[in-house]
Parts: structure tokens; sequence; C-alpha cells
């Protein structure tokens, strides 16, 4: 019992100030201590991580579990017959547990979690972590048993939480009476659908709203999430004849919520998606001359201003989502309002779900508001008791805990991304199958940007009768899309965030704590149809204490210089008098014209220079674009465009089974050969798929991503066009592939590192510590000079996709940014 006290203080105390910083902050300190664990372990003197010498036998299980670790190691270097080395699970089956085999498991799973680390950045971590809980089990002997009863499972581990407050419903009445919904039944699909459309909040107001648009030029519109804002005002806009003027284009700041709404609205309309509803997003546009409602992401419509400065085929423009406050939005907010003074025909809408509208009117020169109130059922708001270090488990744990304790209703889960969202549905997956038949059919949905639609368009499927469906979402369930049906809310508190220091110029996506306005959001995701319940995975106190207010505008914590080059080539020049809502820190306006100035898209005098017109009419960062510019003069544009059409897919072009680990990552370093470098080896990626003419068998073999490669053609496809625009000539030059790097080097020359004597990696203008990603080729070759694609911080400041340069090069490529050292 003292054992087990002491085991609980220790956590509590450990975890206690975990939530008291940032994840950041947090990550340091566990790679911390996970450093001295190491050393400890190393040196052979092993600590407690509290200080406490080792016991006898402990110290005895520590040498046992290094030499069993050692050996693994040591027979897996054959690692084709990993499989016949596998231990077998250590518990009996009348759940007793053999120490000495359960050790061996748990070593065994370390060295996996250790390999698996290579792809995943998290790994690292949950392999530490699980490490640690498997020393706390031995050491405590807390669980000797598998618990007998699977119910007991669920409740063993479980989360305790207490319920807080209770978010008011206000106005709420049911959607729908049962006589209503039985009518339904009988009515064909498209009589059902305006049915729906009739009942959404929005509706009672259709008439009042379509006034005001006729009256104003310019109106702010604030309604709640889920009332049909997105959906709605445009058809009520077609509806209305505004469609014979010109399109009404709808921005979003999301390519699943562009896709996923037009769609739903051209289902409404009853017409074919791409035909009189369309939506365009980067890369993809799926319109035609018929479109009339144009659904975009904010982002596209900045493009289309480029070559339509007025927005002349337009009649009205929606900026959607205005709170949100991307900063393609807050872009096209100074632009937008800049022509609704020289076109009194074009109508201007900015729709938000938010209630600070007065901000959005004062900088329309107060345009009217016209709000109105949504339907919205009350939410039990609950905090854990105690800060959860691992929110990925907390929330597994909380799902399967709702879904075996509470009423039917769907389950809404907030992840930070694709990586988090595909782990947690393979561990949910895990333990639903444990549990076996005793639980009710779960139904896991995920939903994130890489998704394909067919797959997004599953989270919208009515679940069936008896069953629960389970939502694992980015923050694009948090406003943008709304799922019907969604009782229970768990919100683990976190948000993937660019994030950028202007000091440095570095820019890095961060896991980063929500704002009290997004926790507000996503807990009002559970009271759309019936009232609901939120399970916070943080402490009230956390949430009084440790939360801002508001998520800061992207415009304030990123690079600037992809903006600036539009904004140039839109011939706005003064860009400090730029007619921000929330201007940018002047740092990082300077840090954007110093950049384009040292890619050489601007001259001395701030003016774009021919190379910066044509890296302009790339939908890229400026440094991808310059890089293939740049490719023009080393002949290898052919190749070139190839890998940034690879760059821009992100990360997801292998996978790796877990029963078939090994041969993935002998399928992966086949195209590493040599040595070549990340990009050269994404180049030669897509080459062998070529040259396979694109064959889907070969992805399978070669554990690809076949819809990543399709996607990566497709980029590559409407690269090469560009390309003809700006006339730059397809050539190629694979016998010389130091041209390709060159061409890279031209384009990444500010994201240069050196090997630094322990290993790691000094980044060149700015120092600062990095390291190369495990995933990365040349992990273990450590070159002395790299240049790197980007940065991604998880438990290190990690380079993702790295290759070898020539120092002489960041001379001969970038003579105004580098100078020899006398
Ligand atoms: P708002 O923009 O005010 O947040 P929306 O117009 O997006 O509201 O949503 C209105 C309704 O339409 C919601 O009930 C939502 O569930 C439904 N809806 C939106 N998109 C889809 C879709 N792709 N499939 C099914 N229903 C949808
Ligand atoms: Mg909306």
């Amino acid at each position: 019992e003292e054992a087990v006290r002491r085991a609980n203080a220790l956590e509590k105390d450990d975890l206690y100030s975990l939530r008291k910083v940032s994840r950041q902050e947090y990550l340091k300190k566990r790679e911390q201590k996970k450093l001295d664990e190491l050393k400890d372990e190393i040196e052979d003197e092993p600590y407690l991580f509290g200080g406490e010498k080792l016991t006898e036998t402990e110290l005895r299980e520590f040498r046992y579990k290094k030499e069993l670790y050692d050996l693994v190691k040591k027979r897996t270097q054959d690692e084709d017959n990993v499989e016949e080395y596998r231990i077998p699970d250590a518990y009996d089956q009348d759940g007793g547990v053999d120490q000495e085999k359960r050790f061996a498991v748990a070593v065994q799973r370390y060295r996996d979690l250790d390999a698996t680390e290579k792809m995943n950045p998290f790994a690292e971590q949950e392999a530490w972590e699980d490490h640690q809980i498997g020393k706390a089990t031995l050491k405590f002997g807390a669980k000797n048993k598998r618990a007998s009863d699977d119910y007991q499972f669920v409740f063993e581990d479980q989360i305790s939480f207490i319920k807080e407050s209770v978010m008011a419903g206000e106005n709420y009445e049911d959607v729908m009476d049962a006589k209503q919904s039985q009518d339904l039944a009988e009515k064909t699909a498209l009589e059902e659908l305006q049915e729906v459309r009739r009942s959404l909040p929005i509706y009672g107001y259709r008439e009042q709203l379509l006034q005001a648009v006729e009256e104003h030029q310019v109106l702010v519109i604030v309604g709640d999430t889920g009332s049909g804002k997105t959906t709605q005002i445009p058809q009520y806009l077609h509806e209305a004849g505004y469609t014979k003027r010109g399109k009404v284009g709808c921005t979003q700041p999301r390519r699943v919520a562009a896709m996923s709404v037009a769609a739903r609205v051209a289902q409404e309309m009853g017409v074919k998606l791409g035909h009189e509803v369309g939506y365009s997003i980067r890369f993809e546009d799926c319109t035609s001359d018929k479109t009339v409602l144009k659904y975009m992401t904010d982002g596209m419509l900045l493009r289309e201003l480029l070559g339509e400065p007025d927005l002349a085929s337009y009649s009205v423009v929606i900026v959607d989502e205005a709170h949100e406050r991307t900063l393609s939005t807050d872009i096209l907010f100074g632009l937008v309002k800049d022509i609704a003074r020289f076109r009194p025909d074009l109508k201007l809408l900015i729709s938000s779900a938010t209630m600070d509208a007065e901000k959005f009117s004062d900088y329309f020169d107060t345009a009217p508001i016209f709000s109105f109130p949504g339907r919205r059922y009350p939410v039990e708001i609950n905090y854990t008791t105690a800060p959860e270090a691992d929110y990925m488990d907390a929330a597994i744990v909380t799902v399967l805990t709702i879904h075996v304790r509470e009423p039917l209703g769907d389950i809404l889960v907030f992840f930070t991304g694709q990586e988090e969202i595909e782990s947690a549905e393979e561990n949910l997956k895990q333990r639903i199958r444990g549990l076996g038949t005793k639980i009710r059919e779960l139904i896991i949905c995920p939903i994130y940007a890489n998704l394909p639609s067919e797959l997004q368009a599953k989270i919208f499927e009515p679940t069936p009768e008896g069953a629960r469906k389970v939502v694992l979402a980015t923050n694009i369930a948090e406003t943008s899309l709304t799922i019907d049906g969604i009782k229970y809310v768990v919100d683990p508190g976190f948000s993937k965030m660019k994030s950028y220091n202007p000091r440095t110029g570095m820019e890095s996506l961060l896991i980063t704590p929500i704002s009290k306005a997004s926790a507000t959001q996503r807990a009002g995701r559970a009271g759309r149809t019936s009232a609901g319940k939120c399970y916070r995975l943080y402490t009230a106190f956390n949430y009084n204490n440790d939360l801002e207010e508001n998520t800061v505008p992207e415009v304030q914590r990123t690079n600037l210089a992809s903006v600036v080059l539009s904004l140039k080539s839109l011939g706005i020049h003064d860009l400090i008098n730029f007619d921000f809502m929330d201007p940018p820190p002047a740092e990082a306006l300077v840090k954007a014209l110093e950049l384009l100035f040292a890619l050489g898209a601007l001259n001395k005098l701030g003016e774009l220079t021919k190379a910066g017109r044509r890296m302009a009419e790339f939908p890229l960062d400026p440094m991808l674009s310059k890089m293939i510019v740049v490719s023009d003069k080393y002949k290898c544009s052919d190749e070139v465009i190839s890998i940034a059409a690879m760059l821009s897919v992100g990360g997801s072009i292998f996978y790796r089974p877990k029963d078939k680990q090994v041969h993935a990552d002998n399928a992966r370093m086949n195209f590493h050969t040599g040595n070549v470098g990340d990009h050269i080896a994404l180049l030669k990626v897509y080459s062998s798929w070529k040259e396979t003419n694109y064959s889907t068998q070969w992805c399978y073999e070669n554990y690809i991503q076949v819809r990543s490669m399709k996607r990566a053609r497709d980029v590559r496809d409407q690269l090469e066009g560009l390309l003809e625009r700006v006339e730059i000539e397809i050539s190629s030059n694979l016998n010389e592939l130091d041209s390709v790097r060159k061409s890279i080097v031209a384009g990444f020359f500010p994201h240069t590192a050196k090997l630094q004597k322990n290993g790691s990696y000094r980044t060149v203008k700015h120092p600062q510590t990095v390291h190369i990603h495990p995933n990365s080729g040349l992990s273990q070759v450590l070159p002395r000079w790299v240049v790197y694609h980007e940065l991604v911080l998880t438990s290190k400041e990690y380079m993702r996709q790295v290759t070898e340069l020539k120092p002489e090069w960041l001379i001969e490529l970038a003579p105004h940014y580098y100078q020899q050292k006398d």
C-alpha cells in the first residue's frame, strides 16, 4: 500500500506541474527526464527518477532487462527473421502472469516502439511512457492479473471528472417532432432535404436577411455554428436572383470544409457537384462555366484576385468563418474592403460563429450586424480532477467509458492532426476488439484534411440504430463542419498551430493549448440536437488560469513571405500601411521583405523582379517557387517539379503496417541507396512509380500510399502547366543530381544547418539546435552540411526532408545571405 501511495504521489507530483507549462516545455522536461534515465542506464548506476537508489532486486531486474534488450537487438540485426524471435505473450489462460516472460514482452514492445519512432514523431515519447508504466507496474505490482471482467478493464484506468458547470441552452425546441419525422419517411429524398433545410434556425430569418443584404453593401452575419449560414445563405442569394449578375463566392479556411459543404449544397439543390455548385481548392478546381455558387478556400480567392483584381465575375462575396482569422482571411478583409469601395454593386458578407462581431463591424466602416439566435441545448461541462499526462490515452479511455456507461448518442473527439487520429483509431479498434461482444457497436470515423473524400462523407452518414459513432476530428469540426447527432464531446485542449519567430525567421508547427473561445465552440458541438456533455481533459484550474481568451490571429504568428509576394504582385507596395485588422509585427514584415530580397524576388527598392513575378505564379511557398524557377538555369525542371509535388503532399507517402514494419522499412530504405538525401529519394519514388505506369500494385509492394502518390501526380501536372505559363522549359538532367541539389539550395538556403560534435545540428544563420528527423534517410549518416525542408517540433526540434549540400554553394547561390568567413 505504501508503495502504491508512493507511486501515486510521485506521478501526481510529476504530472501536476505539467499543465502549468506549455506542451513544449512539458515535452522538453520529459526529454530531459528520459535523458537522465538513459544516462543512468548507460552508467549502469540505475536510480529511480525520484532520486532513490534501486533495491538489489530491482537492480537485478534492470540488468536482466538490459541483457535481454541487447540480446533481442543482436538477434534482430538480421531483420528479415525478426518474426522468429517474437516473444509470446506472458499472460496465461487463467490470467496469471509469468513475470520473466512479461518482462521480455515489455522489452520487446519497447523495442518495437523504438522502431516505430522512425515513423511517428510522438513514438519516442510514447515509448518512454510505456516503459515508465511498465516499470511502475513491475515495481509496485499494481496489476498482477489481467482483469477478468472486461467492463472492469474500462473502469480500472478510468479518469475522474467533476461536473463544473452547464453551458446554458437558448431558444431550444425540438427540431422535428415524431409526427413530422414520420411524415418525412414518405417523401422523396429531395423533398426530405428541403424539409431539413426549413428546419434550420436560419430559415426563420430568410426574408429579413435578404432584405438586409438588399439594403446594405456590407453586412456582418453572426449565428451559431450549425445554424445554416454556410449551406443556406448562398442558396438564398441564388433563389433571390443574385446569381443572375455574377457568381456567389463563399470562402472557407479549410479545404475539407469547402469540398464537403459544396457537396452538401449540390445535393440540396439536386444538381451535380461541379455544375451549378462547385468548389475550388489549391490544385483542385471542381467548377464549370455553369457554376454560380462557388465554395473555395480563402487562399484560392486570394489567387483569383491576381487574375481578376476587381472580382468582376462575382456579385456577392461571403467571407465565411471569419472568426477563424486565418492569414488569407485577414488579407482578404483588406482587399475586399477596398474593392467594395469602387464596386458599389458588389455585396460583401462577413460571417462568423462568435459574438465578437463588433470588431468586424468596426473594421468594415461600422457595417450593420445581422445576428440571429441558434438552437442550443444545454451542455454539461466536466473537467478532470487532476491533470492528465497523456491526453491521447486519456481521450481513448474517456471515449470507452462514455461508450460503456452513457446513453446512446455520438461522440466527437478533437485531436491535433492526422498522425494522432490514425494512432487513436488503431488504439480504439484494438481495445474494442479486446472488449469483444460485451459492448455495443462503436463506429469509428476519422476526419482530417488528407482523408479521401469518400471517407470524409462517412462522418455524415446516420448512425445505425443501437450503435454509436465516434468521430475523431481535427479542428475542422470545431466550427467549419457540423455533424448532427453529437451528444458527447471529448476535448483534450490542444491544437496544432503554426508558430513563427520573426527574429530568426523560423517557423514551426507546434501542439499548443487551445483558447477559451475554442474550448467553448468545441463544447457547443455537443448541444446541437439534444442536451449533451463535454469532457475536458484538463482541470477547471487550467481552464481558468492557463488558456488564452482568444486564439491569436494567424497573421501575427506566421511567416509572411508568401503573402507579401502576393500583395506585391497585386501592386500593393505600401505594406506597412496595409489595412490589417490586426497588423502583424513590423519585424515579421521586414523579415518577409528580407527573405524575398534574398530569394531575388524583390530588388533593392522592394519592387518585384522578373523572377519574383514568375515565383508569384506558383501557389507555393516562395522558397519552393524559387527552387522551381532556378531549375530552369540548371536544366532540371522536370526533376524539381516532381520533388516540389512530393513535398507538397506532406509526410504521408510511406506507410508502415504493424505486422510488416521491417519490410516496409527495407522498401523505404531502397530509395535512399547511396545516401542521396530525402529530396532525391522522393524523386526516385515518383520516377519509379511513373516507370511502372503509375501502378497501384507497385505502391502496395513498396508500402507507399497510393492516394498520396495520385495527389502528387495531380499537383505535378498543374505545376507543369504553370511552368509553361512562366516560360520555363521542361528539361531533365538526371545524370547530374547536384544540379537538382543546387536548385533546392537556391530556394532553401535559409534552411541550412551544420553538424556539431555531439551529433546534433546548428542552424547556420540564426543558431539553434536541431536534429535530423528519425524518418530521414540521412538520420544515421549525419552529413556535415544539410539543407532541410521544414522544422517540426515534437519531442525535439526536428528537420524534416534533409539533403546534403556543399558549403561553397551557399556563397555561390545566396551571396546576399552568406559570405565567406575570413
Ligand atoms: P453553419 O455554417 O451555420 O455552421 P452549416 O450551413 O454548415 O451551418 O450547417 C447546417 C446544417 O447542414 C447542419 O445541420 C449540418 O449538419 C448540415 N450539413 C452541412 N454539411 C453537411 C454534409 N456534408 N452532409 C450532411 N449534412 C451537412
Ligand atoms: Mg459554417
